[in-house]
């Protein structure tokens, strides 16, 4: 089954990175260091980016952070990085985008979880405030709404009226009613308060599977707002990488969503970029976005003892991946390419004929010889110690050959 063409949404410009409409469905991430240090947060915000982030989100908690902002958005563009940073608010948002005109110039949009402003009390002014600001600034802003701190007033009014309906719903069903009436209910008071409606992303975000995919099918029936997707809280490890897939796969084949985070936990000292290459995966893999070539790799068997061939799959899909940030320039195109490194002959030749070029390395058993494929038809056969480089060096001159700028003109 084909994916469903996407839920037509308006487009909201992130400070030049379009979400919604027909525009490519965004990767998004967010650092985890304090924003008031700047370095370290630079560091970050680069390293994202370079990994493939197109929008960086970073906690705005404290004065100290609201401060540092406009430091780390320039001192990003002074190393070449501009990818448009995102200001997360919670609780004392309409005070610090009010006391650092420079940090709500600088953020590209505004992030205000309804939950713990004042939207749908007696007075809404915090969450007003901010609107307010976003609209002086010509800033969207994503009302992200958490299940874990989802209004609770709200919650207990709809609670209170379900309990008085002839057949209640169950407790679960009134909390995701609730969440996609907080979202909707808040961005109506942000166009109210003067925001556009193209100026204006939708997010309710909770930690299970299931009902994170109920709740966002019933959000992208009731609006045309942008939809931002993640799974939150999703875990370590492949916990957290199986349960984001599992929940974000069949709404993005469902054409709902216009821009994802996977919200893993990184270990202590552990790489913050994985969340962007987690949610690349899952667009390429559903064949929705390329972003780097992929490798495809068999899992080895008894008919293969030696790791060879999975150091050999792990270095070049390494290799590639470095390449990209250059190769995205100079090279269109390539990251549609497919490589196979397989450990066998069942079916080594099989899988390499299938992808652009392909290596089928030795069994157990076989003659130590290395025959490569490309484009289907055998090329060469390597051996010796010096496979890894050689196989490199005909990629090298596979993507120089078809994917060169100059010769796609
Ligand atoms: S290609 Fe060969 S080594 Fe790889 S899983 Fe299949 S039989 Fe085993």
């Amino acid at each position: 089954m084909a994916v469903q063409p996407r839920r037509k949404a308006v487009t909201v410009d992130v400070g030049g990175v379009k979400v919604g409409g027909d525009h490519p469905i965004v990767v998004q991430s967010m650092t985890n260091t304090d924003t008031a240090d700047v370095p370290a947060t630079v560091n970050q915000v680069m390293a994202l980016a370079r990994a493939g982030s197109e929008l960086v989100r970073v906690t705005v908690n404290t004065e100290a952070a609201a401060a540092a902002v406009p430091k780390i958005v320039e001192t990003c563009a002074a190393f070449g990085v501009r990818v448009p940073i995102i200001g997360d608010f919670h609780y004392n948002g309409h005070i610090l985008l009010k006391k650092y005109p420079a940090c709500a110039r600088a953020l590209a949009k505004y992030r205000i979880n309804p939950g713990n402003s004042d939207i749908g009390r007696k007075t809404d002014d915090n969450f007003r405030t901010m609107i307010e600001v976003a609209v002086e600034n010509n800033k969207p802003v994503r009302i992200g709404v958490n299940w874990g701190s989802l209004d609770s007033a709200l919650l207990t009014r709809m609670m209170d009226e379900n309990s008085r309906r002839p057949d209640p719903k169950d407790a679960r069903d009134v909390m995701l009613d609730a969440m996609v009436a907080s979202a909707i209910e808040s961005a109506q008071a942000a166009e109210r308060y003067g925001l556009r409606p193209d100026q204006i992303i939708l997010s309710a975000k909770v930690s299970g599977v299931q009902d994170l995919i109920d709740v966002y099918r019933m959000l992208a029936a009731a609006c045309d707002y942008p939809l931002h997707l993640g799974l939150t809280e999703a875990g370590l490890g492949s916990k957290g990488i199986v349960a984001t897939t599992a929940a974000l796969a069949p709404l993005l084949q469902e054409g709902i969503g216009d821009t994802i985070r996977a919200s893993l936990t990184p270990l202590p000292n552990g790489d913050r970029s994985e969340e962007v290459v987690v949610s690349q995966q899952i667009l390429q893999s559903m064949g929705i976005r390329n972003f780097t070539p992929q490798v495809t790799a068999c899992p080895g068997c008894g008919r293969t003892t030696s790791t060879f061939f999975q150091d050999m799959a792990d270095q070049i899909q390494n290799y590639l991946r470095d390449q990209m940030p250059k190769w995205k320039a100079t090279h269109p195109g390539v990251e549609a390419m497919k490589v196979a490194v397989m450990g066998c002959v069942v079916n080594g030749p099989g899988e390499s004929k299938h992808s652009h070029i392909g290596i089928s390395l030795p069994g157990t058993f076989e003659e130590p010889k290395a025959p490569v494929y490309v484009d289907g038809r055998l090329m060469t056969t390597l051996k010796g110690d010096h496979i890894v480089a050689e196989f490199i060096q005909i990629l090298n001159d596979y993507v120089e050959s078809h994917y060169s700028a100059a010769t796609l003109v």
